[in-house]
Protein backbone atom coordinates (compact mmCIF):
# COMPACT_ATOMS: atom_id res chain seq x y z
CA UNK A 1 0.00 0.00 0.00
CA UNK A 2 1.47 3.35 -1.04
CA UNK A 3 -0.81 5.55 1.08
CA UNK A 4 -3.41 5.42 3.55
CA UNK A 5 -6.34 7.92 3.76
CA UNK A 6 -7.27 7.63 7.62
CA UNK A 7 -10.22 9.23 9.15
CA UNK A 8 -8.80 10.95 12.29
CA UNK A 9 -12.38 11.35 14.13
CA UNK A 10 -14.07 14.41 15.83
CA UNK A 11 -10.87 15.65 17.83
CA UNK A 12 -10.45 13.76 20.83
CA UNK A 13 -6.82 11.37 19.95
CA UNK A 14 -8.47 8.57 21.36
CA UNK A 15 -11.27 8.85 18.92
CA UNK A 16 -9.38 7.32 16.37
CA UNK A 17 -9.94 3.60 15.46
CA UNK A 18 -6.67 1.18 16.48
CA UNK A 19 -5.89 1.00 12.60
CA UNK A 20 -5.59 4.68 12.61
CA UNK A 21 -3.34 5.08 15.30
CA UNK A 22 -1.33 1.87 14.10
CA UNK A 23 -1.02 3.61 10.57
CA UNK A 24 -0.23 6.85 11.60
CA UNK A 25 2.46 5.76 13.57
CA UNK A 26 4.26 3.93 10.80
CA UNK A 27 3.86 6.59 8.20
CA UNK A 28 7.00 8.09 6.80
CA UNK A 29 5.15 10.87 5.62
CA UNK A 30 1.70 12.28 6.91
CA UNK A 31 -0.48 14.67 4.97
CA UNK A 32 -2.92 16.14 8.20
CA UNK A 33 -6.45 18.42 7.11
CA UNK A 34 -4.75 21.52 9.61
CA UNK A 35 -7.54 23.45 9.46
CA UNK A 36 -10.04 20.31 11.71
CA UNK A 37 -7.40 17.71 12.92
CA UNK A 38 -5.98 17.60 16.22
CA UNK A 39 -3.13 18.07 16.46
CA UNK A 40 -1.96 16.20 19.08
CA UNK A 41 -2.36 12.93 16.79
CA UNK A 42 0.43 14.17 15.41
CA UNK A 43 2.59 12.80 17.99
CA UNK A 44 2.16 9.62 17.64
CA UNK A 45 4.46 10.48 14.10
CA UNK A 46 7.20 8.03 14.15
CA UNK A 47 10.73 9.92 14.77
CA UNK A 48 12.29 11.14 11.47
CA UNK A 49 8.19 11.56 9.98
CA UNK A 50 7.85 14.23 7.42
CA UNK A 51 4.75 16.07 8.23
CA UNK A 52 2.41 18.46 5.80
CA UNK A 53 -0.57 20.99 6.69
CA UNK A 54 -2.54 20.24 3.54
CA UNK A 55 -5.06 23.82 4.98
CA UNK A 56 -1.92 26.02 2.82
CA UNK A 57 -1.88 23.14 -0.02
CA UNK A 58 -3.43 22.80 -3.29
CA UNK A 59 -4.99 19.43 -4.85
CA UNK A 60 -2.00 19.49 -6.92
CA UNK A 61 0.83 20.14 -3.83
CA UNK A 62 -0.97 17.34 -2.11
CA UNK A 63 -0.43 14.86 -5.02
CA UNK A 64 2.98 15.39 -5.23
CA UNK A 65 4.28 15.16 -2.14
CA UNK A 66 2.29 11.39 -2.38
CA UNK A 67 3.99 10.74 -5.80
CA UNK A 68 7.51 11.64 -4.79
CA UNK A 69 6.84 9.92 -1.38
CA UNK A 70 6.10 6.80 -3.79
CA UNK A 71 8.92 7.05 -6.04
CA UNK A 72 11.49 7.36 -2.44
CA UNK A 73 9.60 3.67 -1.30
CA UNK A 74 7.90 5.96 1.13
CA UNK A 75 4.49 5.06 3.00
CA UNK A 76 2.16 8.14 3.62
CA UNK A 77 -0.76 8.18 5.91
CA UNK A 78 -3.40 11.09 4.31
CA UNK A 79 -4.98 12.36 7.81
CA UNK A 80 -8.91 13.53 7.42
CA UNK A 81 -11.05 15.26 9.99
CA UNK A 82 -14.00 13.05 11.29
CA UNK A 83 -14.80 9.98 8.04
CA UNK A 84 -13.00 11.03 4.78
CA UNK A 85 -16.21 10.41 3.28
CA UNK A 86 -18.36 13.38 4.40
CA UNK A 87 -16.91 16.59 2.78
CA UNK A 88 -13.46 15.45 3.06
CA UNK A 89 -12.34 15.97 -0.86
CA UNK A 90 -11.17 12.30 -1.11
CA UNK A 91 -13.01 11.24 -4.31
CA UNK A 92 -10.38 13.82 -5.87
CA UNK A 93 -7.07 12.44 -4.31
CA UNK A 94 -8.15 9.06 -4.90
CA UNK A 95 -9.07 9.39 -8.98
CA UNK A 96 -5.32 11.41 -9.22
CA UNK A 97 -4.08 8.46 -7.47
CA UNK A 98 -5.62 6.12 -9.55
CA UNK A 99 -4.53 8.45 -12.71
CA UNK A 100 -0.81 7.40 -11.32
CA UNK A 101 -1.22 3.97 -10.39
CA UNK A 102 -0.49 4.76 -6.46
CA UNK A 103 -2.29 2.34 -4.80
CA UNK A 104 -4.09 3.24 -1.46
CA UNK A 105 -6.94 1.90 0.64
CA UNK A 106 -9.23 4.22 3.47
CA UNK A 107 -9.74 3.62 6.68
CA UNK A 108 -12.56 4.70 8.32
CA UNK A 109 -12.90 7.53 11.23
CA UNK A 110 -15.48 8.49 13.93
CA UNK A 111 -17.64 11.64 12.05
CA UNK A 112 -18.28 14.50 13.64
CA UNK A 113 -21.94 13.93 13.69
CA UNK A 114 -21.77 11.43 16.01
CA UNK A 115 -19.48 12.53 18.47
CA UNK A 116 -22.11 15.40 18.31
CA UNK A 117 -24.85 12.68 18.87
CA UNK A 118 -22.63 11.62 21.98
CA UNK A 119 -22.54 15.09 23.38
CA UNK A 120 -25.75 15.40 23.51
CA UNK A 121 -26.63 11.71 24.47
CA UNK A 122 -29.63 11.86 21.97
CA UNK A 123 -30.59 8.70 19.72
CA UNK A 124 -30.94 10.24 16.09
CA UNK A 125 -32.95 7.13 14.68
CA UNK A 126 -36.32 7.08 17.12
CA UNK A 127 -38.85 4.84 17.40
CA UNK A 128 -41.81 6.73 15.73
CA UNK A 129 -39.81 10.07 15.77
CA UNK A 130 -37.73 9.45 13.09
CA UNK A 131 -35.72 6.89 11.14
CA UNK A 132 -33.99 8.83 9.05
CA UNK A 133 -31.17 10.81 9.57
CA UNK A 134 -30.27 13.38 6.28
CA UNK A 135 -26.45 14.60 6.49
CA UNK A 136 -26.00 17.96 4.51
CA UNK A 137 -25.27 21.50 4.81
CA UNK A 138 -26.52 25.06 3.41
CA UNK A 139 -25.16 26.20 0.04
CA UNK A 140 -21.68 28.13 0.58
CA UNK A 141 -18.90 28.85 -1.72
CA UNK A 142 -19.66 24.99 -2.56
CA UNK A 143 -22.64 25.19 -4.32
CA UNK A 144 -25.47 22.19 -3.36
CA UNK A 145 -27.87 20.80 -6.02
CA UNK A 146 -31.26 22.73 -6.78
CA UNK A 147 -32.69 19.02 -5.91
CA UNK A 148 -31.29 19.10 -1.86
CA UNK A 149 -32.01 22.68 -1.12
CA UNK A 150 -32.56 22.39 2.80
CA UNK A 151 -36.01 23.68 2.04
CA UNK A 152 -36.80 20.56 0.19
CA UNK A 153 -35.20 18.21 2.47
CA UNK A 154 -37.01 19.75 5.39
CA UNK A 155 -40.34 18.40 4.23
CA UNK A 156 -39.39 14.82 5.32
CA UNK A 157 -39.15 16.05 8.91
CA UNK A 158 -36.60 13.50 9.82
CA UNK A 159 -33.31 14.12 11.78
CA UNK A 160 -30.65 16.39 9.91
CA UNK A 161 -27.15 16.66 10.68
CA UNK A 162 -26.10 20.00 9.11
CA UNK A 163 -22.63 20.48 8.73
CA UNK A 164 -20.24 23.88 7.57
CA UNK A 165 -23.23 25.94 7.94
CA UNK A 166 -23.43 27.16 11.94
CA UNK A 167 -21.90 30.51 10.48
CA UNK A 168 -25.01 30.96 8.29
CA UNK A 169 -27.81 29.32 11.17
CA UNK A 170 -30.27 32.45 10.43
CA UNK A 171 -30.86 31.08 6.82
CA UNK A 172 -30.67 27.65 8.15
CA UNK A 173 -33.47 28.44 10.06
CA UNK A 174 -35.27 30.22 7.83
CA UNK A 175 -35.25 26.77 4.97
CA UNK A 176 -36.44 24.62 7.88
CA UNK A 177 -39.30 26.21 8.86
CA UNK A 178 -39.88 27.59 5.08
CA UNK A 179 -39.93 23.79 4.17
CA UNK A 180 -42.32 22.89 6.91
CA UNK A 181 -40.48 22.35 10.24
CA UNK A 182 -42.94 24.06 12.45
CA UNK A 183 -40.83 27.09 14.83
CA UNK A 184 -40.82 25.12 18.00
CA UNK A 185 -38.96 22.06 16.53
CA UNK A 186 -35.41 21.56 18.99
CA UNK A 187 -32.70 22.34 17.60
CA UNK A 188 -29.04 21.94 18.90
CA UNK A 189 -25.34 23.47 17.63
CA UNK A 190 -22.83 21.39 19.47
CA UNK A 191 -19.32 23.68 18.79
CA UNK A 192 -15.98 21.23 18.65
CA UNK A 193 -17.39 18.17 20.07
CA UNK A 194 -15.16 15.48 21.72
CA UNK A 195 -12.82 18.52 22.20
CA UNK A 196 -12.17 19.66 25.74
CA UNK A 197 -13.94 23.23 24.89
CA UNK A 198 -16.82 21.48 23.51
CA UNK A 199 -19.70 23.54 23.83
CA UNK A 200 -23.60 22.48 23.20
CA UNK A 201 -26.57 24.87 22.78
CA UNK A 202 -29.98 23.82 22.46
CA UNK A 203 -33.23 25.61 21.79
CA UNK A 204 -35.80 26.18 19.11
CA UNK A 205 -35.50 26.94 15.66
CA UNK A 206 -37.26 30.14 17.20
CA UNK A 207 -34.92 31.11 19.57
CA UNK A 208 -31.54 29.88 18.71
CA UNK A 209 -29.90 32.00 16.17
CA UNK A 210 -29.63 34.34 18.72
CA UNK A 211 -28.44 32.35 21.57
CA UNK A 212 -25.85 31.37 18.98
CA UNK A 213 -25.25 35.21 18.21
CA UNK A 214 -24.55 35.73 22.07
CA UNK A 215 -22.25 32.48 22.56
CA UNK A 216 -19.96 33.92 19.60
CA UNK A 217 -20.28 30.31 17.87
CA UNK A 218 -19.59 30.64 13.98
CA UNK A 219 -17.35 27.19 13.08
CA UNK A 220 -16.79 24.18 13.38
CA UNK A 221 -20.26 23.28 14.96
CA UNK A 222 -22.70 20.90 13.86
CA UNK A 223 -26.33 21.71 13.38
CA UNK A 224 -28.74 18.80 14.58
CA UNK A 225 -32.30 19.95 14.11
CA UNK A 226 -35.71 17.23 14.48
CA UNK A 227 -38.07 15.95 17.32
CA UNK A 228 -35.20 13.22 18.46
CA UNK A 229 -34.27 15.94 20.63
CA UNK A 230 -37.71 16.00 22.41
CA UNK A 231 -38.69 14.03 25.37
CA UNK A 232 -41.34 12.19 23.60
CA UNK A 233 -41.25 8.61 21.85
CA UNK A 234 -42.23 4.76 21.46
CA UNK A 235 -40.06 2.60 23.18
CA UNK A 236 -37.77 0.31 20.55
CA UNK A 237 -38.75 -3.17 19.31
CA UNK A 238 -35.92 -4.54 19.46
CA UNK A 239 -35.70 -4.49 23.67
CA UNK A 240 -39.79 -5.15 23.57
CA UNK A 241 -40.66 -8.06 25.53
CA UNK A 242 -43.50 -9.35 23.16
CA UNK A 243 -41.35 -8.95 20.00
CA UNK A 244 -39.86 -11.93 19.30
CA UNK A 245 -36.58 -11.77 17.06
CA UNK A 246 -33.48 -14.27 15.43
CA UNK A 247 -32.15 -14.05 18.89
CA UNK A 248 -34.48 -13.64 21.53
CA UNK A 249 -38.27 -15.61 21.56
CA UNK A 250 -41.34 -13.37 22.53
CA UNK A 251 -42.15 -13.48 26.17
N1 LIG B 1 -15.11 14.73 7.46
C1 LIG B 1 -15.59 15.51 8.59
C2 LIG B 1 -16.34 16.75 8.17
C3 LIG B 1 -15.50 17.81 7.48
S1 LIG B 1 -16.40 19.24 7.05
C4 LIG B 1 -16.44 14.61 9.50
O1 LIG B 1 -16.71 13.46 9.14
O2 LIG B 1 -16.82 15.07 10.58
C5 LIG B 1 -16.13 20.29 8.41
C6 LIG B 1 -17.41 20.47 9.21
O3 LIG B 1 -17.59 19.33 10.04
C7 LIG B 1 -17.40 21.64 10.16
O4 LIG B 1 -17.84 22.83 9.51
C8 LIG B 1 -18.42 21.23 11.20
O5 LIG B 1 -19.74 21.41 10.72
C9 LIG B 1 -18.16 19.73 11.26
N2 LIG B 1 -17.24 19.37 12.35
C10 LIG B 1 -15.99 18.87 12.22
N3 LIG B 1 -15.47 18.56 13.43
C11 LIG B 1 -16.43 18.88 14.34
C12 LIG B 1 -16.53 18.76 15.76
N4 LIG B 1 -15.54 18.25 16.49
N5 LIG B 1 -17.69 19.16 16.35
C13 LIG B 1 -18.71 19.65 15.63
N6 LIG B 1 -18.67 19.77 14.29
C14 LIG B 1 -17.55 19.39 13.66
Amino acid sequence: MDVSFVGAGPGDPELITVKGQRLLAEADIIIYAGSLVNPALLSLAKEGAAIYNSAGMTLDEVIAVMEAAVRDKKYVVRLHTGDPSIYGAIREQMDALDARKITYEVIPGVSSFLATAAALQCEYTLPEVSQTVIITRLEGRTPVPESEKLASLAAHKSTMCIFLSVHMLSGVVKELIDGGYPADTPIAIVQKASWPEQHILRGTLEDIAAKVLAAKIDRTAMIVVGRCLDSDYALSRLYAPEFGHMYRDAK
